[in-house]
C-alpha cells in the first residue's frame, strides 16, 4: 500500500483495524484446532468461538444462539433466500430494487429457472427518484403469499438508509419473515437485531474492519430455516468447519466498535461532518457537482455523485493518479460498462448514470485527507469540466 493514498472506497471494503489483524494471527498460531473436536486442542479452539460469538451478539443485540456464522454477506443472502423456498410451499418473493447484486442476481436466476420444479414469482419494490423505497407500493406487494421479503438497511452505492420498520410492519401484519442486509449499516450506525423487527440479518466483517470471508446470518430464535450447506456446524444451520480466524477478527472489529475511545453515534456525527463538508466543497468548486439522492437520509459516511456530465472512468483515472482512491459504485457490478442499476430505477438517464463516483469514509478518514481531497479533485477536474459547460455552466448543473 502507498502511503500516500487517500482511501475513499470504504463501501466496498475497509481496512482492518490493527487489533483484527492481531486477533487474526493469534488464532492462526495459538487457536487453530478444530473447534469441533473433543480433545484439548479443539476445546481451546471451541472457547475462541463460544468467546467471539458471545462479542458478537452483544454488538448486534441478539442471542448468542441466533448467529450462524458464513464465509459473508453474500452467502447469509442466499441462505436467506433459498431457505425460505425450501422450507415451505410458497414461492413468492418481496424485493426492494436498490438490493445488492448477490440478492438480484439469485432472484432472477430463480425467477428464470423455478426451484426445485416450482415456478417461482419474484417482485421488486420500486425504489423513489430519491432511492427510498415506494411504500405504497411495498404495502401492495406484502401479501402473506410471499415466502420471504427483503430489503437492504442501507444502499452501498447510495447510501440511503432504508425505511426498514415500516416494511417490518407490513411484514408482520402479512406474516410474512422480513430479511434486512445489514452489510452497509452495521458498524456505521447503531443497530439492535431484537429492535429490529426483522427475522433474518445479513452481516459482513470486513466492511468493519474486520477480515474477509466472514459473515454472520442472524436467525429468530424458533425460526425453522433450512440450511444452505448440510453439517453438524453451527447447531446444524451451517456446515463446514469454523473459520475461526475470520471469527475471531470479526470479533475483535466488533469490540473495537463497543469499546473504542469513540462510540458509535459520535463516530457517524464526526464522519456525517466529513462527508458534509466534502460535499460541500466539491460543490463549490465544481458547480456542475451533482449528488444523488441527497434529499433522502443517508449513511454518515457515503457520497455519490456527478460531476456533470463527466464520464466515470475519466474521473477515477485521473484523480487515482492524484492518490485518490474511489469507484463508481457497487465494486460487485464495477468494471463494466453498464450504469449502475438502481440509479436507472431512480429515474436518472443511462449515459449521466455512467458519470456516477461513489466517495465513502470510514472512522480512519482525517480531517486532513478531506482538504486534501476538496483541493485535488476541482484541480484535476476543472479543466476538463471547462471543455464541457457552456459560458454560463447552465449545461453542467442539469
Ligand atoms: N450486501 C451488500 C449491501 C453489500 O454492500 C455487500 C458487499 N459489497 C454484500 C452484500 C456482499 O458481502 P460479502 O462481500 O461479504 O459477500
Amino acid at each position: 500500500m502507498d502511503a500516500n493514498w487517500i482511501y475513499l472506497d470504504n463501501n466496498a471494503t475497509t481496512a482492518p483495524a490493527p487489533e483484527v489483524v492481531a486477533a487474526v494471527n493469534d488464532c492462526l498460531l495459538n487457536s487453530w484446532g478444530n473447534a469441533s473436536s473433543s480433545h484439548a486442542v479443539g476445546q481451546i479452539s471451541k472457547q475462541k468461538l463460544v468467546a467471539a460469538r458471545g462479542a458478537i451478539a452483544k454488538f448486534l443485540g441478539c442471542k448468542p444462539a441466533e448467529a450462524v456464522f458464513t464465509s459473508g454477506a453474500t452467502e447469509s443472502n442466499h441462505m436467506a433466500i433459498l431457505g425460505s423456498l425450501a422450507r415451505g410451499e410458497k414461492k413468492r418473493l418481496v424485493l426492494s430494487a436498490g438490493e445488492h447484486a448477490s440478492m438480484q442476481k439469485l432472484a432472477r436466476q430463480l425467477a428464470a429457472g423455478g426451484y426445485g420444479g416450482h415456478a417461482v414469482q419474484v417482485d421488486f419494490i420500486p425504489v423513489t427518484p430519491q432511492g427510498t423505497l415506494d411504500l405504497a407500493a411495498a404495502a401492495q406487494l406484502i401479501r402473506d403469499d410471499a415466502a420471504l421479503v427483503s430489503v437492504m438497511s442501507a444502499n452501498n452505492e447510495t447510501g440511503v438508509l432504508m425505511p426498514v420498520a415500516e416494511i417490518a410492519a407490513l411484514c408482520k401484519a402479512a406474516g410474512v419473515p422480513l430479511h434486512v442486509d445489514a452489510t452497509q449499516s452495521v458498524g456505521k450506525l447503531p443497530f439492535n437485531f431484537a429492535e429490529s423487527g426483522a427475522d433474518l440479518v445479513s452481516v459482513s466483517a470486513h466492511k468493519l474492519h474486520g477480515p474477509k470471508g466472514v459473515g454472520v446470518l442472524l436467525m429468530r430464535s424458533g425460526l425453522a430455516w433450512p440450511a444452505l450447506f448440510a453439517g453438524s456446524q453451527e447447531r446444524n444451520r451451517r456446515g463446514g468447519t469454523e473459520n475461526l480466524p475470520g471469527i475471531a477478527g470479526f470479533a475483535a472489529a466488533a469490540e473495537r466498535l463497543m469499546n473504542g475511545a469513540e462510540k458509535i453515534p459520535e463516530t457517524a456525527a464526526r464522519i456525517a461532518a466529513l462527508r458534509d463538508r466534502l460535499e460541500a466543497g466539491l460543490k463549490a468548486a465544481l458547480p456542475g457537482t451533482v449528488v444523488f439522492a441527497d434529499g433522502a437520509p443517508r449513511l454518515p459516511n457515503t457520497l455519490y455523485l456527478r460531476f456533470g456530465a463527466l464520464d466515470a472512468d475519466v474521473v477515477l483515472n485521473r484523480i487515482e493518479k492524484l492518490g485518490v482512491i474511489a469507484s463508481s459504485g457497487s465494486a460487485c457490478s464495477a468494471g463494466g460498462s453498464e450504469p449502475s442499476a438502481l440509479l436507472v430505477a431512480m429515474g436518472v438517464p443511462r449515459d449521466l448514470a455512467l458519470c456516477a463516483i461513489r466517495l465513502s469514509l470510514s472512522d480512519a478518514t482525517t480531517d486532513a485527507e478531506i482538504a486534501r481531497v476538496i483541493e485535488v479533485i476541482p484541480a484535476a477536474l476543472a479543466p476538463l469540466l471547462g471543455e464541457q459547460s457552456d459560458p454560463d455552466g447552465k449545461q453542467l448543473a442539469a
